[in-house]
């Protein structure tokens, strides 16, 4: 998506250890106009799915998620990344290392909030290694609902997470593919 590419070419910031800086406008500070145009084409890719429940992790994927689900008409789940004493105990969990932080987390839903007559689009606002994903994957799957794809906003394809994933025959729709980023050559998406 268009859209997505130029953001990214003028508002974000190459960090070291492979991270994409988008404070500016997903990440921090979040610009509503830019997610409304995100949501709308996250409609547009999945609005034959029969979608019935939208699932993020927090926290960045939440505002993603939101904002998509006033198209799809949906309630959004997110998964927790630590155990509050406000969890009922009848939860499902999935184990995740985190990226940005690189310790690992346990990715938490109420098991009230997935039945196996829903169909969940998976929202997140990176994709690199696919653990976070795949976590999401998991808990809906443990659950025996169908999962109808994820939409994504931004995947680092040299990282290698989605085309693991799409090898295993999920459906994954990125919005801006980097196909490389380095501080000397910048970015470099994928045609
Ligand atoms: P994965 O689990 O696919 O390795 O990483 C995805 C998660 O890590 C996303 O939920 C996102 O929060 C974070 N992440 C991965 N790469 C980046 C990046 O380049 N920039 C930012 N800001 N977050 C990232």
């Amino acid at each position: 998506m268009k859209l997505v590419e130029e953001k990214i070419l003028h508002d974000s910031k190459i960090l070291n250890g492979d991270v994409l800086k988008v404070s500016n406008f997903l990440n921090h500070q979040l610009d509503i106009q830019f997610l409304n145009e995100i949501g709308k084409e996250f409609f547009r890719l999945f609005s034959d799915c029969k979608i019935t429940k939208i699932l993020t992790i927090e926290s960045s994927g939440i505002a993603i998620a939101c904002i998509a689900a006033q198209y799809f008409h949906v309630p959004v789940v997110f998964a927790k990344k630590s155990k509050t004493t406000n969890i009922s105990s009848d939860f499902y969990s999935e184990e995740a290392k985190s990226y940005t932080h690189g310790n690992h987390y346990s990715a938490i839903v109420e098991k009230q909030f997935i039945s196996p007559n829903d169909t969940f689009l998976i929202i997140d606002d990176f994709l690199a290694n696919g653990k976070a994903l795949h976590a999401l994957f998991s808990l809906v799957e443990k659950a025996g609902a169908k999962i109808a794809g994820a939409g994504i906003v931004i995947e680092k394809t040299y990282q290698q997470g989605g085309e693991k994933l799409r090898e295993n025959g999920y459906r994954i729709e990125s919005l801006a593919r980097i196909a490389s980023m380095s501080p000397e050559d910048g970015i470099k998406f994928v045609n």
